[in-house]
């Protein structure tokens, strides 16, 4: 790829180390795990050892992990999953505004079945407030279900005080920790959660496969009936190469969390203070310190952010108006507007997501790219 790919929340390349890891899986290693034979016990011994792996980075028993086909069927499992399974103990669900679609629309059609849901609103920082969701709390609440960091504006949300609010009430918690993986440390006790997604193809691994953990004793219903894979839970011929390129790509992410962190940030904020020098009005979206280390949302006032996008893409570079779920669309962003942003704001907004192999030369010609543009567009009022 020639260019400077600055949507890393969209997407990340593979990690060359994790297709090696892979190929072997698709041809000589194509056993089905389901096999009794020699053939598919070399793979369930790849699964296992995949299961082992994820398990251990996420300090979780092997029993609660369950590998998927994406963040998108985790986040549906989890949430429609434990709402089905509890709805004898109530039918009232509490989720974030600002959820990936993957969770809203969830939302919306446990709804539509006779669930009832409210939708937490979130500070100007994108941040949402644990005495929001304390308020929202009713004796038929099940389950409340926040993001561990948000897709668009990067910011990390309090889920050891939301979870700690859910676990004194006897309620589920659950998070959507697709973008949190392998950018920020991740425990699920501590905080201790009951259900929590994650995604191979946001941390460098494979697209198509997913993780979603289910704490022992936690009721969710299986989503997806067939075979008996995934004990019982999950039908379908496991997807072998991707079971492994996840768990190795996981593994990497956090073996260099820290440094890729560290390193991923500093060309972040590099690229945000000359944006925010050179272009009059330019403001950061989301929150200044409690945010994604590769994400920068900014909002350029007055300008077209599609507009810039499309003048970026001709000159090689790739960046996003904030989800690659909404931006097809070319619907206003659901997170920007909860956060109070006027709808010419979130019109003029675009992110940019930073990851490990960005360079800091690459930084410095995108934010040049970037304030140029900006400016032109600005002088001719688009
Ligand atoms: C990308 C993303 C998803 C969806 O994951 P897929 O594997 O692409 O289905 C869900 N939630 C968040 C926060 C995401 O960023």
């Amino acid at each position: 790829m020639t260019g400077i790919y600055l949507d890393h929340a969209a997407t990340t390349p593979l990690d060359k180390r994790v297709l090696e890891k892979m190929l072997p899986y698709f041809s000589e290693k194509f056993g089905n795990p389901n096999s009794l034979h020699f053939v598919g016990r070399a793979a369930v011994q790849a699964v296992d050892e995949a299961r082992d792996t994820v398990a251990a980075l996420l300090g979780a028993k092997a029993s609660e992990i369950y590998f998927t086909s994406g963040g998108t069927e985790s986040d549906n499992w989890a949430l429609r999953g434990a709402a089905h399974a509890n709805a004898d103990r109530g039918k009232h669900l509490i989720i974030s505004a600002i959820e990936h679609p993957a969770v809203l629309e969830t939302a919306k059609a446990l709804q539509r079945e006779g669930f009832s849901v409210t939708y937490v609103g979130v500070d100007p920082f994108g941040r949402v407030r644990a005495e929001d969701v304390e308020a929202a709390i009713r004796k038929d609440t099940i389950l409340i279900g926040v993001m561990t960091a948000n897709n668009e504006v990067g910011t990390i949300q309090p889920i050891e005080e939301i979870s700690a609010l859910a676990r004194e009430r006897n309620i589920l918690f659950f998070t959507d920790a697709v973008q949190a993986a392998g950018a920020l440390p991740l425990h699920v006790d501590a905080p201790h959660v009951d259900l929590l997604s994650v995604s191979g193809h946001k941390f460098y691994g494979p697209k198509g496969i997913g993780i979603l953990y289910i704490r022992s004793g936690c009721k969710a219903d299986k989503i997806l009936t067939g075979g008996h894979q995934e004990r019982g839970m999950r039908g379908g011929t496991t997807n072998v190469p991707s079971v492994v390129g996840i768990a190795e790509a996981f593994r990497l992410a956090c073996d260099s969390l820290q440094e890729n962190s560290l390193y991923v940030s500093a060309l972040r904020d590099r690229f945000i203070r000359r944006i925010l020098r050179e272009v009059p009005q330019a403001k950061l979206n989301g929150h200044p310190t409690l945010r994604l280390p590769g994400n920068a949302n900014i909002c350029f006032g007055g300008i077209d952010g599609a507009a810039l996008l499309f003048n970026l893409d001709r000159e090689g570079i790739a960046a996003s108006s904030g989800s690659a779920c909404t931006a097809g669309t070319l619907q206003p962003s659901h997170v920007l507007a909860a956060m109070g942003l006027s709808e010419q704001d979130v019109r003029g907004s675009v992110r940019f997501s930073f990851g490990k192999d960005n360079t800091e030369k690459e930084a410095d010609l995108a934010a040049e790219a970037v304030g140029e543009i900006a400016l032109k567009l600005q002088k001719t009022g688009q």
